[in-house]
């Protein structure tokens, strides 16, 4: 079997939505799972409706409300032709939408937007657009079953950056697919959505369903888990800073999963763990470019010496500069920082040390004032909020002489800070002023690439 995750782009509208079953009926006899994102800034609008109604503003959620109604409505009408089956998925989206509604009234009644009420709301957007793929590929005759993910994706309890639960997961998800899929029939699913233990509703962080489809590869033991998105595959750089990134054919595990965490949006950072645990191959493909071979992410990559593979960057880090002159010759200083980090369960990216000074970065940060405090008992804390973080990501980096120099002689009219590369051999990692990101993006990539 075969995992196929759509993003947003790649079902934003009816055409997208046809489009992306031409490529499903491509696949059948592999018995694909497809698994699908919500349309296009859907997921966004659905946060912002979540907000508008916790703080009272009625006329901003009716709005949001409508629009979203009516977007899919729309592609219903545009999508299916059969009129019974029109009857039937326009009933489910408005019953869909009523129960939103419910909740969106019971958060603005309270004024309160918890967690888990959020991530509920959130999770609409695949739950909708999965009902319509389904409706379409039976339109089109092609017999298919839409699932809920919640039977089998079990999370912990952190509502909205929810962990998967691997084992039950395993056990749960072959036998609600496999039923399913040997006969023939094609699954639809939900990226994104998890559930508690109780059934309560949760959700991976942003971009998760690229997660939810190698996680589901994982567990059926799946051939190729297949990402469809709208960019040829992984690229030198993300072409909205740079013009005319190149394509990269194959790429190993390690350094994709690299270039995802350190902010190729191509990819959630997450996905390709599950991945390497069967050794499952990762195809990056364009459904506006079907034909195209996209990348391959796959264990081992046959290369010779050394090359620079992409350059990614996180816009909106934090740098978190911690001085503590009792530390000098203390030990514990470290474990004590990080085991507030823990506490609070904020990753860090980047960290660079003296005796009595460290500097860490950090993206996502909502428990950001809780852990400054708890550092501010042993040490002087300042952030700074105005910097990005670059990383290049190749093969074998730490073992090309003077790959260093060429990379900071072109950077020499830059600021930049907190060089990190240690630890990996396939990446060099860097702060720099976020006004400047783009343009040391633009000059690396020009010498690396162009
Ligand atoms: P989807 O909705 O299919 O999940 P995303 O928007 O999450 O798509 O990811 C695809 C986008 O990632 C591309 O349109 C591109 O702008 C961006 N991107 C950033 N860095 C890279 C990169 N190195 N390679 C490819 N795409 C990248
Ligand atoms: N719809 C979710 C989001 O926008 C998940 C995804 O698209 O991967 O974050
Ligand atoms: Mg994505």
């Amino acid at each position: 079997m075969i995992v196929m995750k759509f993003g947003g782009t790649s079902v934003k509208d009816a055409e997208a939505i046809n489009n992306a079953i031409e490529i499903i009926k491509t696949r059948l006899v592999r018995k694909p799972v497809v698994v699908s994102s919500a349309t296009s800034k859907t997921t966004d609008s659905l946060i912002q409706l979540g907000k508008s109604a916790c703080i009272g503003d009625g006329k901003k959620t009716k709005e949001i409300l409508d629009e979203l109604r009516e977007r899919h409505l729309k592609i219903c009408r545009e999508l299916i032709s059969d009129s019974q089956r029109q009857k039937n998925i326009t009933g489910k989206i408005i019953s869909i939408f009523q129960e939103l509604e419910n909740i969106v009234n019971g958060i603005f009644l309270l004024s309160e937007l918890s967690a888990r009420s959020l991530a509920k709301v959130s999770s609409i957007g695949e739950v909708i657009s999965t009902n319509i793929i389904s409706e379409a590929l039976s339109d089109r005759g092609i017999e298919n079953e839409w699932v809920d993910v919640k039977k089998f994706m079990l999370t912990n309890d952190n509502y909205q950056n929810a962990e998967p639960m691997f084992n039950e997961i395993k056990e749960k998800t072959p036998e609600v697919l496999c039923p399913i899929i040997e006969p023939g029939k094609v699954a639809v699913t939900q990226g994104f959505i998890g559930s508690t233990y109780e059934g309560i509703t949760t959700t991976f962080s942003r971009g998760g369903s690229d997660f939810t489809a190698s996680i589901i590869g994982m567990a059926m033991n799946a051939e190729e888990i297949e990402i469809w998105t709208d960019v040829d595959g992984v690229l030198s750089a993300d072409p909205r800073i740079v013009s005319s990134p190149k394509i990269i054919d194959e790429i190993s595990f390690k350094e994709a999963a690299e270039l995802a965490f350190f902010g190729a949006k191509v990819l959630h950072p997450s996905t390709i763990v599950p991945a390497i645990e069967k050794n499952i191959p990762v195809r990056i493909l364009n459904s506006k470019n079907p034909k195209f071979k996209g990348t391959l992410i796959k264990a081992d990559v046959k290369e010779n010496g050394f090359t620079i593979k992409s350059i990614t960057s996180k816009k909106d880090i934090k740098v978190i500069n911690i001085y503590s002159p009792k530390m000098l010759f203390a030990h514990g200083f470290l474990r004590r920082i990080f085991e507030i980090f823990d506490k609070f369960k904020t990753s860090v990216d980047l960290i660079t040390t003296s005796e009595v000074n460290v500097s860490l970065t950090l993206d996502g940060y909502n428990r950001i004032d809780d852990i400054i405090n708890e550092l501010s008992e042993f040490s002087e804390v300042k952030m700074e909020e105005d910097k990005s973080l670059i990383c290049i990501v190749g093969n074998n980096m730490k073992y090309e002489r003077g790959i260093e120099k060429k990379i900071f002689q072109v950077l020499g009219d830059y600021t930049i800070s907190m060089i990190s590369q240690g630890a990996s051999v396939i990446n060099l990692s860097f702060v720099v002023q976020r006004d400047e990101m783009d343009s040391v993006i633009k000059t690396l990539h020009k010498e690396f690439f162009e």
